[in-house]
């Protein structure tokens, strides 16, 4: 590891726009933590990216485990004392896919989707935090989505009006919701927070139908984690454009 290297987390590595996210952060230098459900599938994304030249460290990371976060934090304050760049990429679906499942939507689902895209990110953030506040320039970037934005579903001439699936949407929605109160609360420091759109991307949740590819997809997510001193902080951006929150 180089003596400067800036310290990445990024949660949900092994696959999809996380693993891809990993690769390009790692290319330019950044050291990439790959956090994964099981220690094997981190230890293999690891692997497969140190291979390639990249300077990256395997995390058995469930976000929606305690213990996990608890380790992960240990592992930070151990190995490097800081955390530099905390991406909270991983996320779930709704189980029923696009499908608009809003007045019917089951208890079990609304708890698994917003353990995952919501409590997890919290919780995880505020577990790491201390060792983000141990950064020269902190950045944390949560992985939202176009259908977050209210203001576009509210909206009958947007693209998304058609697209309501409320458990999904209401967790990223208030995913966004705490990006602009963590980057408030954060203001007078150097640490930026922002949420990221990264388009419809074909992975195995944004399904083959989707435009875009994953090495595209991975492009907002990473720009927002090297912004400079100048960036923005409470954005919600997909590919340099600020959406509507
Ligand atoms: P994906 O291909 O389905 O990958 C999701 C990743 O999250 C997987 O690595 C998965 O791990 C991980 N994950 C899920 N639950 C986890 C948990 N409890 N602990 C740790 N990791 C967990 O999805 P993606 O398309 O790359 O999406 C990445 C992020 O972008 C998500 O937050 C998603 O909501 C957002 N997003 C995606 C799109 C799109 O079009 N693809 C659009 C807008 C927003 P396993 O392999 O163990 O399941």
């Amino acid at each position: 590891m180089a003596q400067d290297a800036k310290i990445a987390l990024i949660t949900g590595a092994n696959r999809g726009i996380g693993l891809e996210t990993a690769k390009q952060l790692g290319k330019t230098g950044v050291t990439v933590v790959v956090g994964a459900r099981s220690l094997s599938a981190a230890e293999e994304t690891a692997a497969q990216l140190k291979a390639d030249g990249i300077d990256a460290y395997p995390l058995q990371l469930d976000v929606t485990s305690a213990a996990d976060r608890t380790a992960a934090a240990k592992f930070f304050a151990d190995k490097f004392g800081r955390l530099d760049i905390l991406i909270n990429n991983a996320g779930v679906a709704a189980s029923t896919g696009f499908e608009p499942v809003n007045s019917q939507v089951k208890d079990d689902e609304l708890e698994r989707i917003f353990s995952t895209n919501l409590f997890a990110v919290v919780a995880l953030t505020r577990e790491l935090l201390p060792l983000i506040k141990k950064s020269p320039a902190g950045r944390i970037v949560n992985l939202s989505s176009i259908l977050g934005s209210n203001g576009l579903h509210a909206d009958p001439a947007s693209p998304i009006y058609g697209f309501k699936s409320f458990a999904y949407d209401g967790s990223k929605a208030a995913l966004n919701s705490y990006t602009i109160h963590l980057a408030w609360e954060l203001k007078d420091t150097p640490i930026k927070v922002n949420s990221a759109h990264p388009g419809w991307v074909k992975t195995e949740m944004g399904t083959d139908a989707a435009p875009m590819e994953i090495p595209d997809g991975a492009k907002t997510s990473v720009a927002l984690a090297l912004l400079g001193a100048d960036g923005p902080s409470g954005s919600f951006i997909h590919l340099g454009q600020q959406l509507p929150w």
